[in-house]
């Protein structure tokens, strides 16, 4: 019997097998330690119901895991040196599919309509390239997939600011830009000593469960999150003064800036890390009834 992907020794073994090196600039530390995982999968509750999307799964670490409870896995490994690593690693594995990819670039939406559309739920599982993890987060939700929740492993700073309430350090337009679209929260957190090599940093791994519906209306998205950007541009300014930094000669628009403000019950002293999505929605309500 073969001991797990997710292992010093084994992992070394296939390492060596076929002489890879990592390469820094894609991300790669992978997983050495089962028990992780499987805390994950718990928490996921992956059964064979569920089909899962897996992105970077490096020499299958993760992935033999998820294959072990899940109907089906698709996962999306952009380095073409893993594929035939991943081909052997993953050969008792008849529910798996690799797809030599970059996620950014995927059609995702189609993949799901053609091989997942059979499943009662769609998963997203990931030790994601830490280099690229709000990218590949924004990129899932806002393509809207019908994806029901996600399990990412990041950097505990990222996953901090995710998951940040108003009036903290970490919250910020990245925390409402997740809240808009998920329900998000910590899980767990993860020593570096479960990778090979360690990155250096602390990791994190965060729940997503995705809204029915966005957690405010809003019919242009665009100038909502430019409404929630704006108000962090200078964290020590007023709502009042980074809004006026988003205009050329934006002085001369004090008065009726701040009036709209007031009109959407917000005081234009406030900062932006004071303000919840749903102050937010108020101010981009107010703008819409304003003439130009
Ligand atoms: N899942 C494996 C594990 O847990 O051991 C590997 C995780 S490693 C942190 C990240 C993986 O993502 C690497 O295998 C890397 O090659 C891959 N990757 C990096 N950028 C990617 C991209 N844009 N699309 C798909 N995969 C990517």
């Amino acid at each position: 019997d073969m001991k797990d992907i997710a292992t010093a020794s084994r992992t070394k073994e296939i390492l060596s097998k076929y002489g890879f090196k990592f390469k820094k600039s894609l991300g790669q530390n992978f997983l050495i330690d089962a028990n992780v995982i499987h805390k994950v999968l718990d928490k996921a509750d992956v059964g064979r119901e569920t089909a899962v999307i897996e992105v970077g799964p490096g020499i299958g670490s993760l992935t033999e895991q998820i294959a072990k409870r899940a109907g089906r896995v698709i996962a999306y490994e952009i380095d073409q040196r893993l594929i035939p690593v991943l081909n052997d690693t993953l050969a008792p594995y008849s529910n798996v599919n690799i797809i030599n990819e970059d996620i950014l670039e995927a059609d995702i939406g189609a993949m799901i309509e053609e091989e997942l559309s059979d499943f009662e739920e769609i998963v997203v599982i990931a030790n994601l390239p830490y280099y690229i993890t709000t990218p590949i987060i924004m990129n899932f939700l806002m393509q809207k997939l019908p994806i029901d929740r996600y399990y990412v492993m990041m950097q505990k700073e990222v996953g901090e600011r995710i998951s940040a309430e108003p009036n903290t350090k970490a919250y910020g337009s990245l925390t409402i830009a997740i809240d808009y679209y998920t329900e998000a929260k910590i899980v767990q957190n993860v020593p570096k000593a479960v990778f090979m090599p360690a990155p250096n940093v602390d990791s994190i791994i965060v729940e997503m469960k995705a809204r029915q519906s966005p957690k405010v209306a809003v019919d242009d998205e665009d100038t909502f999150f430019r409404l929630t950007k704006g108000a962090f541009i200078q964290r020590r300014k007023t709502i009042l003064n980074n809004y006026l930094s988003l205009f050329e000669d934006g002085k001369k628009f004090k008065s009726e800036i701040g009036d709209l403000l007031n009109a959407a019950g917000i005081d234009p002293v406030r900062r932006g890390e004071s303000l919840s999505i749903e102050d937010f929605s108020a101010i981009y309500h107010k703008l819409n009834e304003f003439p130009n």
